[in-house]
Order: structure tokens, then sequence, then C-alpha cells
């Protein structure tokens, strides 16, 4: 089997990663990723395992265990991670090419912006994943 491999970096070009097997895009809509992200997190899962990190990643603690990564030199968001789970995720808008990636769900949408609207076409859960009531 061939294995997708993506690539992504920041805008000083200071961090990159190198990623296989990426999950579809979710989009968080809660308000820790939104003061964050300036907008709504949207970023794609892979296993620990399957991604390579090399630059100045700073991260900061947003909740218990949840931290968010972005470039220590230029300020680009480019990861989450929860401590407690196997996975980590990079932002959509930092990879070079998403390769057919598409949106795969929206969580925390109770907790979303005023002034966008979220397609009904779309899954969405008021809390995590598997952790919450789904509209679809
Ligand atoms: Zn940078
Ligand atoms: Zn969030």
């Amino acid at each position: 089997m061939t294995r997708i491999k993506y690539t992504g970096s920041c805008v000083c070009g200071k961090t990159v990663y190198e990623a296989y097997d990426l999950k579809d895009v979710s989009y968080c809509h809660c308000k820790q990723c939104r003061n964050m992200t300036g907008h709504h997190m949207a970023a794609c899962q892979a296993e620990r395992g399957n991604i390579k990190i090399k630059g100045l990643v700073k991260w900061f603690y947003t909740h218990e265990n949840s931290r968010h990564g972005f470039c220590n030199n230029c300020g680009s968001q480019m990861f989450w991670q929860n401590d407690n789970r196997p996975t980590i995720s990079v932002t959509a808008g930092s990879l070079d090419d998403s390769k057919g990636l598409k949106i795969i769900h929206h969580i925390f949408i109770e907790e979303k912006g005023s002034y966008y609207e979220i397609s009904q076409n779309e899954k969405q859960y008021v809390g995590y994943k598997n952790n919450s009531t789904v509209y679809d």
C-alpha cells in the first residue's frame, strides 16, 4: 500500500514537518481555538509515529493536557495535541499540499462565532466527536 506523504511549513520556513496518513480536516469552533487561530481551528489528525517535526516549535497549554504548537519565530499555528491521546494534529493551513483532504466534521459548535455559518451538509458535534450529540 502506498502511503500518502504530506509536508507542511510555517510562514518563515524555520518550522517544517512531514506526515503520513492524515485524516480529513476537523473544524474546532471552541473558544480557545478561536482565540488561538483568529477564526476556528482546521486540523488533520495523524498517529504520533507518523509525523516528523523539525524546527522551533513553542507549545502553549490552553487546557490541562491540551496544547497548541506554533513556530517560535513567526508565530504560525501548526500543531495541536492532547497529551492523553496517541495522535497529533496539524493545521490544514500549514499543509503545502492538502492532496484531496476534505472536511470530516465540526466540533464544539455551540462556541462558534456568530458571524459565520456551518454548512448543514457537514457533521456537527456539540463537544468532542464520540462524546456528544450529533447533528447531521
Ligand atoms: Zn516560522
Ligand atoms: Zn478547539
